[in-house]
């Protein structure tokens, strides 16, 4: 499971820094400097009642007013709502409710992100101060005192954040369901696959209520898991009417993909990649699917030692964007390495699901940029401050920097090899956004 993200966004100061080091305590470590990378205090891997979670700051050098304040806050307030599962939003009861703390509550509001709405330098521990009662035009609910100095209502923030929280497992009956896209073009042997798995396997065809009338689903087991081919209907009894309408195949192949957790690419041995293949291929890869790519008809090949390795990498020069997914070399007709299949759908989807900790990859972070330094431009050298996974399928990172301008893609692909070379996540592609930060 991975750790829920807790983000704190205020105005300058009004605590963030103080709260951000009370609630993480001394379990945060201070990690000695590595060129190009600063971590202070940015985001910290603590726990409450034993959840484990990430807490970030996403204070950095903040503007002291006017405008740029505001494009500050509504920029912060983004980065928190893209990469937290919950938001403390953190007001002062000093200054009161301004209008910049309005503009963030609205944000905030709209995001449907579940918000803990805390009121700082409530220091007295006498009657609460009936000032807060202002807090409750955010609409925010409840607004919680505190004391970052002192303490005093920590314990009850964590308690709500915690509260809030996805749930630890997610008990998804479908969860153990593979749902896999057979994609390639006309009389690559997608039938043939098909026909061969399910005539192998145990079936039971069923009508997939809600979709449209003739999209057919095929579901079987075997001793590898269970699976979901979506959309079977065209390849088990064929329909040429639709295959030549290349639009419609091209419309259907991308709803089967669209529902997919895993897409198996079909080239035809004797072809190689073609143009279509290639279109297909980047529909697989812009949605973000897990992918294999299935050569078909291996069995009409003349081979000697070397031509898988060849034909692999002749795939690997014409698909360049998809290096990550695995190959597989079969024959639907003899069924030579069908079986293989079963083995490597589990894999990609499992690294496709992968959760790597803050932690773990800020470890990483700090090796690459030790290893190259960050390029830099006019004098002016990125930073790197720290990346955070933000989702999953396809594995989701958001990387903090101080000019995303300066973070070339050269550099982004470098990082992402290293991210690879590190936790494999094959057979997947990743998501990496850039974002400024102080
Ligand atoms: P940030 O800019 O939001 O990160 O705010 P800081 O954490 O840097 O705090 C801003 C100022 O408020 C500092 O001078 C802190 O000492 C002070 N401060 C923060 N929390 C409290 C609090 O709970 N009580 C009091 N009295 N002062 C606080
Ligand atoms: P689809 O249009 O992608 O569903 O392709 P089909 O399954 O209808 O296959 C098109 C043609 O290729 C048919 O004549 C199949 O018999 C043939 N075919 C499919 N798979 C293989 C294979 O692995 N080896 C050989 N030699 N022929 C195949």
């Amino acid at each position: 499971m991975p750790n829920p993200i807790v983000a704190i966004v205020g105005r300058p100061n009004v605590g963030k820094s103080m709260l951000f080091n009370k609630l993480v305590g001394r379990r945060l470590s201070i990690v000695e400097d590595t060129p190009g990378v600063t971590r202070d205090r940015l985001y910290a891997e603590t726990d409450w009642n034993g959840r484990r979670f990430t807490l970030v700051d996403t204070g950095g050098i903040e503007p002291e007013s006017g405008d740029e304040l505001l494009s500050f806050m509504r920029r912060q307030a983004e980065i928190a709502i893209e990469s937290a599962d919950v938001i403390l939003f953190l007001t002062d009861i000093r200054t009161g409710l301004t209008a910049s703390d309005r503009e963030v509550a609205n944000i905030l509001l709209r995001s449907k992100k579940p918000v803990i709405l805390a009121v700082n330098k409530m220091d007295s521990t006498g009657p609460t101060d009936p000032e807060i009662y202002e807090f409750y035009n955010l609409g925010l609910g409840d607004p919680y005192p505190v004391s970052a100095l002192h303490g005093h209502g920590t314990g009850d923030i964590l308690d709500a954040c915690v509260s809030r929280f996805p749930p630890e497992k997610e008990e998804d009956s479908e969860e153990d369901v593979i749902k896999v896209a057979l994609v390639g073009k006309p009389n690559v042997g997608k039938s043939s696959l098909v026909n061969r798995i399910l005539g192998e396997e145990r079936v039971i065809v069923s009508d997939t209520p809600g979709t449209t009338r003739d999209a057919v689903d095929s579901f079987f087991e075997n001793k590898t898991g269970k699976y979901l081919f979506i959309d079977t209907a065209g390849m088990r009894k064929k329909s040429r009417v639709d295959d030549s309408i290349e639009r419609y195949s091209v419309l259907r192949a991308t709803m089967a993909i669209d529902r997919a957790d895993v897409c198996l690419v079909m080239i035809d041995a004797g072809e190689g990649v073609t143009e279509q293949d290639t279109k297909i291929a980047g529909i697989v890869h812009d949605s973000g699917k897990a992918a294999v790519i299935v050569v078909n008809k291996w069995d009409t090949v003349e081979k000697d030692d070397h031509t898988m390795d060849r034909a692999r990498e002749d795939i690997r020069r014409d698909l360049p964007f998809m290096t990550y997914a695995p190959v597989l070399f079969i024959s639907a007709k003899t069924g030579r390495r069908v079986d293989r299949l079963f083995e490597l759908i589990n894999y990609v989807n499992d690294q496709s699901s992968m959760r790597i900790t803050t932690g773990m990859l800020n470890d990483v972070l700090a090796d690459a940029t030790a290893r190259v330094q960050p390029p830099s431009d006019k004098g002016k050298r990125l930073k790197i401050y720290y990346m955070t996974q933000t989702g999953v399928k396809p594995p989701n990172f958001v990387v903090f920097v101080n000019d995303p301008e300066l973070f070339h893609f050269s550099y982004q692909r470098y990082l992402e090899n290293q991210i690879r070379g590190v936790f494999g996540l094959e057979g997947t592609p990743i998501r990496m956004k850039v974002r400024r930060r102080g």
